[in-house]
């Protein structure tokens, strides 16, 4: 037996058993890891190259306060930024507060009152959900505004050509595209599905702006949204481009009068994106976007053996561990609500942070069911840092994803295991 899984064993009180199915599972996983891998090697030539040709230098990791006018970091960083999604223009702030944030003020600064939007990829990402308008009375809402928004849904896991051609019509002014599977039990969606889906939209309408909500998708595979005819993206630097060492921030990354635009409402018109101190934020996300794709590498290697582990013991999980990867979450369909209460507990109970305390289920704003919540992170919420949270609602499905070492991954997911089992 290996040192680490003498370790793992008696950390997490396991049985021969248990081991034996470790070693198994981690051998099986071998030509998956070995994908991720290059994959990684592959992403971390393209930021070096991005670092290099944008000149990065040691005083370009300090910031600027007050107005911000000429924080050559934060000009040198949006570079990279751009240079790396192949963007004409990026913006990359820390007074984006959120992904959410990101994604509204892209919406907010492009579409005007009587334009439509509509999402091809099924109802958006809860948050967001919000900021569209769920009715008429709620304030500061798109709908709020005078703008329309509809949505049609995937088939299959991939969009509905016939009827995104139907609902989308050149009088839609933005379609958005959600990446990621978010918190359903969807498959993220490749980039190659996402090229078609570009395909379909601008032989509708060429004017037609195509927004891809990137979150959780940056580094996992070779290319991004921008290469493949999307016109805007954003995302959040608390998952997998802040590489786990931004503090907070948001991007934006696209054709630069959309930027430009987003800039506008991100500030003020006329002092749109020159202003925005970057205080102490260049060096960790100058960092972060370095180590990017190591972290990414981990979270998905850990991914990919929690998948195959839980599956081993009976769990129905997607994607599968032989499934091909587009973003970093793992769902686990536990069927009982104990088992996903005890597993989110076994999470917590591994992690370096608020290892003692006990995560319980509880109603949250917005939210129909009661929701449980897990991960002790460094960075208050971070979701490249390893963590869980599932609806208390039939299949009792966890949504797992993160983690900033393959180890720390694979020490918990046994952990968790173990517990809800005893
Ligand atoms: C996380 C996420 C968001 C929102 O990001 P926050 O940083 O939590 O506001 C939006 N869309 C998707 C698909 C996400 O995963």
């Amino acid at each position: 037996m290996s040192y680490f899984l003498q370790q793992l064993k008696a950390y997490a009180g396991l049985d021969d058993t248990d081991v034996a199915l470790i070693e198994k599972v981690m051998h099986d996983i071998e030509p998956q890891w070995a994908h991720i891998t290059d994959m990684t090697q592959a992403n971390q030539i393209k930021v070096l190259e991005a670092f290099q040709k944008n000149q990065v230098a040691d005083f370009h990791l300090n910031g600027s306060t007050g107005y911000g006018y000429g924080d050559t970091g934060r000009d040198v960083l949006e570079g990279v930024w751009a240079e790396l999604f192949k963007a004409e223009k990026a913006l990359v702030r820390s007074n984006l507060v959120s992904g959410t944030h990101a994604i509204a003020t892209v919406l907010f600064g492009i579409l005007r009152a009587g334009d439509e939007a509509v999402s091809i990829s099924g109802m958006p990402y809860d948050t967001l959900q919000t900021v569209i308008g769920k009715s008429d009375d709620a304030r500061g809402t798109l709908r709020e505004f005078g703008v329309s928004h509809k949505s049609v849904p995937l088939v299959d896991n991939d969009f509905d050509e016939e009827a995104i051609r139907k609902a989308v019509t050149p009088k839609t002014k933005m379609v958005l595209i959600q990446r990621s599977r978010g918190y359903e039990w969807r498959d993220s969606l490749s980039i190659e599905k996402i090229a078609r889906a570009c395909d379909i939209v601008k032989s509708i309408s060429e004017d037609i702006i195509v927004f891809v909500d990137n979150c959780y998708g940056e580094f996992v595979e070779e290319r991004e949204p921008l290469e493949v005819g999307a016109d805007i993206i954003a995302g959040s630097l608390i998952k997998n481009p802040g590489g786990a060492m931004a503090p907070r921030g948001g991007y934006i990354a696209g054709r630069a009068d959309l930027v430009d635009a987003s800039g506008e409402r991100l500030t003020a018109p006329g002092i749109s994106e020159d202003v925005s101190s970057a205080l102490d934020f260049n060096r960790p996300a100058f960092q972060g976007l370095f180590m990017a794709p190591l972290i990414v590498e981990q979270a998905l290697k850990g991914a990919v053996f929690s998948a195959a582990y839980l599956a081993a013991k009976g769990y129905t999980v997607s994607p599968t561990a032989d499934a091909p990867r587009t973003d970093i979450i793992q769902c686990i369909a536990f069927g009982d609500p104990d088992k996903l209460r005890k597993f989110c507990q076994g999470i917590q109970a591994a992690s370096a942070l608020e290892s003692y305390v006990t995560p319980y289920d509880d109603q949250l704003p917005g939210y129909d069911d009661p929701v449980i919540m897990a991960g002790g992170t460094f960075i208050q919420g971070s979701s490249i840092e390893l963590s869980i949270d599932g609806p208390m609602r039939e299949p009792y499905i966890g949504y797992m994803q993160g983690g900033l070492s393959i180890s720390h991954i694979i020490t918990s997911v046994c952990l968790a295991a173990k517990r809800m089992e005893a």
